[in-house]
């Protein structure tokens, strides 16, 4: 079960492993984009971890809220408003079951994933985002209909997601800032696909080494 605390770590692992790759996620930016990809991420994630351990939040659900509404309100960018909304939309998932489990978890992600093509008009194959939160959803989703535990949804989630940031580098972009030069990026990665990884693979970490523990 995903309870409060549990929620709090996620939120807090993600904030430290996108803070610590900042640099590197602005240097991908500054290709075809304008640099500020990292420290966009690593401050609103760094807002979303203090949300969500000073906020009197009684569910899991309330922390994504939480971690949601710092993206919203701490950064500009497209990348901000479309991982606000997708935290926004596993905080729904989440908040279905007083005990939310993987499978809801996956219910939000899938969510989040139909949100974030809404509002950011983009499709896989056009170089964003999308292409690592895809087939991290669609890894998820298996993994969850055969029944695997949550550290093992979130572990295909992960690698799905890397595999898909790593494949963005062999794309034109057609979304977003890189559109405007989308040859300059041809051979890196697309930024907002690496967030993407970083995140799901502190999650997929975190819940590995608790398993250990
Ligand atoms: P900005 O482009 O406004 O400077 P960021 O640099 O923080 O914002 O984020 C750039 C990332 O946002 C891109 O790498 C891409 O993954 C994602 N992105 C941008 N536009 C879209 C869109 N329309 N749909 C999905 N993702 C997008
Ligand atoms: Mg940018």
């Amino acid at each position: 079960m995903i309870d409060r605390d549990l929620a709090v770590r996620l939120v807090v692992a993600a904030s430290t492993r996108v803070n610590d790759h900042q640099e590197e996620l602005s240097r991908l930016d500054s290709v075809a984009g304008d640099g500020d990809h990292g420290v966009n991420m690593a401050t609103a994630l760094a807002e979303a971890a203090r949300r969500a351990q000073q906020g009197d939040h009684s569910t899991a659900a309330d922390v994504m809220r939480a971690a949601g509404s710092a993206f919203h309100e701490t950064v500009g960018g497209a990348a901000g408003a479309l991982f606000g909304s997708f935290f926004g939309a596993l905080a729904a998932g989440l908040s279905r079951s007083a005990a939310p489990d993987a499978s809801l978890l996956v219910a939000g992600m899938e969510k989040g994933l139909a949100r974030v093509a809404r509002v950011g008009k983009a499709e896989p194959g056009h170089k964003t985002m999308i292409d690592a939160l895809a087939p991290a959803v669609s890894d998820a989703r298996k993994s969850v209909d055969r029944h695997d535990d949550l550290g093992s949804v979130m572990a295909a989630a992960a690698r799905a997601a890397r595999r898909g940031a790593r494949a963005t580098a062999g794309m034109r972009p057609s979304a977003g800032r890189a559109r405007f030069a989308p040859d300059h990026s041809l051979g890196t990665e697309d930024p907002g696909a690496n967030t993407v990884a970083l995140v799901l693979e502190s999650w997929a970490d975190q819940l590995s080494s608790e398993v250990r523990a």
